[in-house]
């Protein structure tokens, strides 16, 4: 293997770092990434701004695998915690059932976005026991004491008086943290405002959620999942930890605590060396949010007749580190780039007819797109390649100057940027059920002569992208 070409922003360094993983090799001999993603709450759908962060990562492990590398990716499933609970409570629906309803959806939608399955989904409620294991000996080592309800904290002090620092993902004032400070409220047994729960004492509230532990009945709080799910699956200490940037702090910033705190890295070693995470996503230049109208998951749009490629060519399109605003126009943008693609590629596809190419990686279009890549997942400008080198087939194209042994050389190139990109082929063109539907009432519409409606039902299919044409042996569909 040669060095390491890939740069990536790290967030504890934040600087640009050349990304060196160190876990040795996997039983291929390739060298082995060891690679850790908050996963999905799994107490709703999830919406297009936790997509993006799992398309970003996903981009970012084909790149790396595509770099020769092998990825063992695990992505965890937060499947007990506050939201989950209430959720639990509302339905009546026992915990796994309510979460893996919501579970299976995920992966759904994962699929439709054509994300690479996780190497180990481990389920949070699955490692109780390591868990409750790596809380005893925080608090062995004086970085966890037990409150008068059962409940068991990090101690900030504690860890701080261990050598540790408290603040490595974000530069945190002590004074503006307040350790040290005592909590006043009846309502908390923490010793200090800045102490995170990492066993919740069972409350009334909690129904049958709940585990026996040293402590007395109770649940894991959520950070101290994410520790004793990484280093189970991953070691002490792994190469390179991905999450949409709201987890920075808190959460990253504690499952650094809970797990250095914990001490099992080698001296020097940290428990993770490469922090990966991806802006978030807005809509409409708002955050998105039920009561503004402006929340989608992915279902929402598959019913609007957009399909899951056209939906990851638009998360796809944005720098991760870059606040990316979502707007349907923009899904329609990516309609229209895909089309042109795809024509590119049809005509590609004639002229080579049965001859192959095997995937050449050292062409200059290949270089360049992977200059792009190795630059911190420089989207844009891979994209910008992307379609110079459409623009360049289309000419060759019209001038018949291409023949099919180049035809297929050609196709080679796109099939090792899709490796990449993973758009995957053009979908037949599959009819969603929304637009089927309306279809149906349009003919409805017709039979009783309404043809008014008939035309704005019409109108409404064209919005969504598709043409109709009635037929004797029924609708025929057409995309626009
Ligand atoms: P959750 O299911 O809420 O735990 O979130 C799953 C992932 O989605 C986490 O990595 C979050 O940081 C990420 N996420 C949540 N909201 C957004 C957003 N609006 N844009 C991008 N990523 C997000
Ligand atoms: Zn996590």
């Amino acid at each position: 293997m040669s060095p390491s070409t890939t740069r990536l922003f790290n967030t504890i360094s934040r600087k640009l770092e050349t990304f060196e993983p160190d876990s040795g090799v996997d039983p291929s001999g390739r060298p082995q990434v060891t690679f850790y993603c908050c996963g999905p709450t799994v107490y709703d759908f999830g919406h297009i701004g936790n997509f993006r962060t799992f398309v970003q990562v996903d981009l970012l492990r084909r790149h790396l695998e595509f770099r020769g590398y092998s990825i063992r990716h695990v992505m965890n499933v937060t499947d007990v915690e506050d939201k989950i609970i209430r959720r639990v409570r509302e339905t009546g629906q026992p915990l796994q059932e309510f979460t893996g309803r919501y579970e299976r959806e995920f992966l759904s939608d994962l699929r439709t976005l054509n994300c690479l399955t996780p190497t180990v989904m481990p389920r949070a409620t699955e490692y109780i026991s390591q868990i409750i294991d790596l809380i005893l000996r925080l608090e062995g080592r004086g970085v966890a004491y037990r409150a008068k309800d059962g409940s068991v904290y990090f101690s900030i002090q504690g860890y701080r008086d261990c050598g540790c620092r408290y603040g490595q993902l974000v530069n945190i004032n002590p004074e503006e943290l307040r350790v040290g400070e005592r909590v006043a409220s009846d309502e908390y047994d923490k010793q200090s405002v800045a102490d995170f729960a990492l066993w919740k004492a069972r409350v009334p509230e909690d129904g049958k959620v709940f585990w026996e532990s040293p402590w007395g009945q109770g649940r894991p709080g959520w950070h101290i999942e994410c520790s004793a799910m990484s280093m189970a699956l991953l070691g002490p200490s792994f190469d390179l930890h991905a999450g949409g940037e709201d987890l920075v702090f808190p959460h990253h910033e504690d499952e650094i605590a809970q797990s250095e705190g914990a001490g099992l890295q080698q001296p020097g070693r940290p428990f993770v060396r490469h922090w990966f995470h991806v802006a978030h996503l807005l809509v409409d230049g708002r955050k998105m949010s039920k009561s503004l109208g402006n929340f989608f998951t992915i279902r929402d749009l598959l019913a609007k007749g957009f399909g899951g490629r056209e939906i990851r060519h638009l998360l796809l399109g944005a720098h991760y580190r870059e606040t990316f605003n979502f707007t349907v126009e923009g899904l329609l943008g990516s309609r229209a780039a895909l089309a042109r693609l795809d024509e590119c590629l049809g005509k590609l596809a004639v002229v080579a007819g049965a001859e192959t190419c095997s995937e050449n990686v050292d062409s200059p279009w290949m270089r360049q797109f992977l200059a792009s890549m190795d630059d911190d997942l420089s989207v844009s400008r891979a994209w910008a390649v992307v379609f110079d080198w459409v623009r360049e087939q289309n000419r060759l194209l019209s001038v018949d100057g291409i023949s099919a042994s180049e035809a297929a050389h050609a196709l080679a190139f796109w099939h090792s940027v899709d490796r990449v990109f993973g758009l995957g082929d053009k979908p037949q063109d599959e009819v969603p059920v929304e637009v089927r539907k309306i279809a149906e009432e349009r003919l409805e519409a017709k039979r009783i002569k309404d043809f008014s409606r008939a035309d704005s039902l019409r109108n409404q299919l064209s919005d969504l992208g598709w043409a109709v044409e009635d037929t004797s042996a029924g609708p025929k569909f057409r995309r626009l």
